[in-house]
């Protein structure tokens, strides 16, 4: 049996040998700079023939992100093969024009768990195992191992939480030996913060701490990436010149943009495109000018003075992050049309008529429990008879057929059992011998199939029979209602390819009401904008 040591050395070798390049993203000062969003940023600059390929290590220790609460860490991401990841995998996938898999999220929890199972296999040889070098090692092992069973070309490292946090010091630690082995192949980009006084005045001393703290872990940064309000001045690029030992066209602003996609073509202007390139020997992004005008139509438009509002209906409208997919598809949606679009989170707990009308086209995304139901229902409803456009995402597919049910086709107290356990037409429950995935619970996760039916709304969006989307449910329609639930008007447009279970609705006789039980909007992508969210931004544009 090869010790951890020797496995890891011989990791070196292949990674050297496959000459795979790393990027590596860390952040000072204070967390939510958007580090995922700015290494996706830098991605776009290199060429997509390289096979690029994102890890994110978190610093906690739950094992994946999928418990967490989305009002503290923003949307949970879910991947094609059914891995719940940070919301970051969503920057990737849409910069990028890429899929990725979930074990490209590492956490601390799963490094620690799958270090003890390795001890508990005896694989540590009877020697004590020790943060340094022991995980640090098994870091740098976990980090290669994605890196290899992907063909990376050049691997997007980011490290969460911010310099400092003891949670993340291991990570820095591995990164550390990294540079060490890697030498010109490893880039590091650190990204600070710059913030402004009163007077306008940008002053540098937290971006010098925390400089500081990456020269105290062993790292050297390529370049500096500088968040703050206006594009930084000469003089804090000098200051931060000399504090980071870099030429001062190294130091760069990554100001406050009015949407994120404008971030790489600001880097672009600021040469981080050849001096990354330059610095790994890679390809520059020949596409880039596709990606470049569908942000300057997002631009174009937002100073458009007409004006359509899509209302997101939903119970977390505090941060925009717990519906980030949703938006982002919109956003790039709205591409196709030369309107202004307005995202507007409506609380459905306190919804009034008067918001009801500034409203151009509904969204009901996906949501758990019964907080707020009442108010999605009515705003169903309110859509389905005022034929305003609607859109129904994974728990709007459910609600939109218990309020078909309950008012149209006069089920009486129909429910979901996740509402009303008791209810005596469980029209939407949780089925017996469901397939699913124990990782997460007890979810349907991931991609799954769908035949759509021909003639139908969604069969004419997608230009296809058959469909693969993402999920992330727990509840079905129940198929012993699947024979009430269709008249003329109401369609089940999408089936699963078994006909077992309802993957789409639509209405006949609406501009545009259609509901799907998957989450669309996680593949939705800014040079590959979804095909149902341009089909409802449509609708809304009318
Ligand atoms: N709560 C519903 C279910 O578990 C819908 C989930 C969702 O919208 N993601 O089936």
């Amino acid at each position: 049996m090869i010790s951890q040591k020797e496995k890891l050395k011989q990791m070196y070798k292949e990674v050297k040998e496959k000459n795979i390049k790393f990027i590596v993203m860390t952040g000072g000062v204070l967390s939510g700079l958007g580090k995922g969003v700015a290494l996706a940023s830098i991605g776009s600059l290199i060429s997509n023939d390289l096979k690029k390929v994102p890890i994110k290590c978190d610093g906690y220790l739950n094992y994946d992100p999928g418990t967490l609460n989305p009002v503290e860490h923003g949307e949970v991401f879910v991947l094609d093969d059914g891995s719940e990841v940070d919301m970051d995998f969503g920057h990737y996938e849409r910069f990028l024009n890429i899929t990725c898999n979930g074990k490209q999220n590492l956490t601390m929890g799963k490094i620690y768990k799958d270090i003890i199972d390795l001890e508990r296999e005896g694989k540590f040889l009877g020697k004590t195992v020790q943060l340094i070098p022991d995980v640090t090692n098994f870091i740098q092992q976990s980090i290669f191992s994605i890196a290899l069973s992907q063909k990376a070309d050049v691997v997007l490292l980011e490290i969460g939480g911010t310099i400092g946090d003891i949670e993340n010091e291991l990570y820095f630690f591995a990164v550390k030996e990294m540079a060490r082995y890697l030498k010109s192949n490893i880039f590091n980009v650190h990204l600070t913060y710059v913030p402004e006084i009163l007077g306008g005045e940008q002053k540098t001393k937290p971006a010098q701490t925390s400089l500081e703290k990456v020269f105290h872990r062993g790292l050297q940064p390529d370049v500096v990436l500088c968040r703050s309000k206006k594009r930084i001045d000469a003089s804090c690029e000098d200051k931060l010149g000399v504090f980071s030992g870099l030429s001062s066209d190294k130091i760069i602003s990554a100001e406050d943009v009015k949407n994120i996609y404008e971030i790489p073509l600001n880097f672009k202007k600021q040469n981080l495109d050849d001096i990354v390139c330059d610095s790994l020997q890679v390809p520059k992004n020949q596409d880039f000018d596709v990606f470049k005008e569908k942000v300057e139509k997002i631009t174009t438009n937002h100073k458009n003075s007409k004006i359509k509002t899509i209302g997101i209906c939903g119970k977390y409208t505090k941060i925009n992050d717990s519906y980030a997919s949703v938006i982002e598809a919109i956003n790039h949606a709205s591409t196709f049309f030369d309107t202004k679009t307005i995202v507007k989170c409506i609380d459905t707990e306190n919804v009034d008529s008067e918001t009801l009308e500034q409203i151009d086209g509904f969204i009901v995304p996906g949501g758990f429990g019964n907080r707020g139901v009442d108010g999605k229902i009515n705003i169903i409803k309110y859509a389905r008879e005022n034929k305003k456009p609607f859109l129904g995402l994974c728990y709007g597919l459910q609600l939109a057929i218990i309020e078909y049910a309950k008012n149209v086709l006069n089920i009486k107290e129909c429910n979901s059992t996740e509402i009303d356990s008791k209810t005596p037409n469980p029209i939407i429950k949780i089925l017996p011998n469901q397939d699913l995935n124990l990782l997460g619970g007890t979810m349907r996760l991931g991609a799954y199939e769908a035949c759509l039916l021909k003639g139908s709304k969604v069969f004419s969006l997608y230009n296809s029979d058959k469909v693969s989307e993402r999920h992330r449910h727990r509840y079905e329609v129940n198929p012993e209602y699947h024979k009430h639930l269709e008249d003329d008007h109401f369609v089940v447009s999408g089936k699963s390819p078994d006909g077992s279970l309802v993957e789409f609705i639509e209405l006949k006789d609406h501009p545009f009401f259609v509901a799907t039980q998957s989450h669309p909007e996680l593949k939705s992508r800014i040079v590959n904008a979804h095909p149902l969210f341009v089909g409802f931004l449509k609708a809304v544009n009318l």
